[in-house]
This record gives C-alpha cells, structure tokens and sequence, in this order.
C-alpha cells in the first residue's frame, strides 16, 4: 500500500511516516496542502493521511480542491480539537475518516487499515492476465489454479506489473511503487526480480517484455493487457 502522508510539524511527520512505515507501507511525504493535489496527480496512492492545521491553505481546502478533481483515494484526516463542526466539515468535504490529535500510533494504523479494506472491497480486488491471477485481499497468486510462490518484493513487483498492464513502465515507477522516495532497493534489483518472475510466470501465458531504454511492457501472447 502506498500513503501520502501531509503535515506540516517536523517530529509529528517523522513519527507518523515511521509507524506507517512499520507496517510495510510505502509513504510519501509532503508537508504544505498546496502540494496535495500535484502529488496526488503525479503518484497512485491507496490512502491519505491529511492533517487539517497546515500552514498555507489548510487541510480542508487541500481536500476540496482534491475532490473537485474528481481524484477519490480514501482520506483519514488528522484534526487538533474533537470538535463537531470540524468532524461535519471534513466529512462533507469528501473524508472518508478522522482522527483527534493527539493520539497513539496503533489507533492510526488501525484506521488506515480499516480505511483501506474498506476502499478495496469497493474496487476490484483482482488482477488477471492471461491464466495468472492475483488475489490482492488474500495476497495470493495463481497460474490457472495452481498457486504461484512469491516472494513480498516479487509480488509487488508483479502487482505492479500487472495493475499497469499494456503501459510500459519505468524501473523508477516500479520502485516508488514498491516504497517511499527516498529509500528501497535499486534498480539493479527490479531486473532481478524481473528475470525470477519470467522464470516463474513462463507457464501462464503473460510476458514481460524487456523495453530498452525505457522499461517494461507486461502483456499476454496475444498482446492484449
Ligand atoms: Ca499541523
């Protein structure tokens, strides 16, 4: 899963992005509202984490200004007073959750989990080419119906791989999908995770093909996504 975090206080960021962390979540970190709506469009994000005091415009208006383009990712925001209007006007402004600051670490990793279960029993919760089929609730994959072994990197440089299916993708998009910016594997590790996987998805009819200087192109024999 990948989050975007926005907060504008140094050591409140750095411990929310470190607990995120934790969980094996890939977070993006920006700290003004004004930068929510270019990094939203920019990256792919399964959740928001929006802190409503930043300095500029405020987390409200960052999320009205999300919604108005239409852009849906689930958003948990962060308020500093457990007041009612504040609760009314983040939800009405398109939150999907909040949380009273201040509260503990295991309380906000439990509403992203919630809030992300939620979102993904809305969405498909399936990627499927040629007879290879992953499973994203259960985190299991298969050819035909015979389950696939992946390892944590494998599978998300596979569901990747896949949710982008007929685009070609760049090693660097690979990577920031598997993990925050500014930390990770390199990119000489995205072609070894390439050449396990054509090892071991040979048999379901998918291809990744090898885009020189640009990347890779996953498709089935036909050449459909
Ligand atoms: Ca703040």
């Amino acid at each position: 899963m990948r989050i975007l975090l926005t907060e504008d206080d140094t050591s409140m960021g750095e411990a929310t992005r470190r607990a995120l962390r934790s969980q094996g979540w890939a977070v993006d970190w920006i700290e003004q509202g004004e930068a929510l709506v270019p990094a939203a469009r920019h990256e792919q994000y399964d959740l928001i984490v929006l802190d409503v005091g930043l300095s500029g415009i405020d987390g409200f208006e960052a999320l009205r200004r999300l919604r108005a383009l239409q852009i849906s990712v689930p958003v948990l925001m962060l308020t500093a007073r457990d007041s009612v209007e504040d609760r009314v006007r983040g939800l009405e402004t398109g939150a999907d959750d909040y949380l009273v600051k201040p509260f503990a670490m295991p309380e906000l990793i439990a509403r992203v989990r919630a809030l992300s279960r939620r979102a993904l029993a809305h969405a498909s919760n399936e990627l499927k080419l040629g007879s290879l089929r992953m499973d994203l609730g259960a985190k299991r994959a298969f050819i035909g119906d015979a389950p696939l072994q992946l390892s944590a990197r494998e599978w998300g440089v596979l569901a990747y791989l896949l949710s982008q299916a007929g685009k070609v993708v760049s090693k660097e998009q690979i990577l920031s999908a598997l993990v925050g910016w500014d930390e990770g594997p390199s990119s000489n590790a995205i072609e070894v995770y390439v050449s396990r996987l054509r090892a071991k998805i040979g048999e379901a009819g998918v291809t990744i093909r090898s885009i020189r200087g640009f990347g890779y192109l996953v498709e089935d024999e036909s050449g459909n996504a």
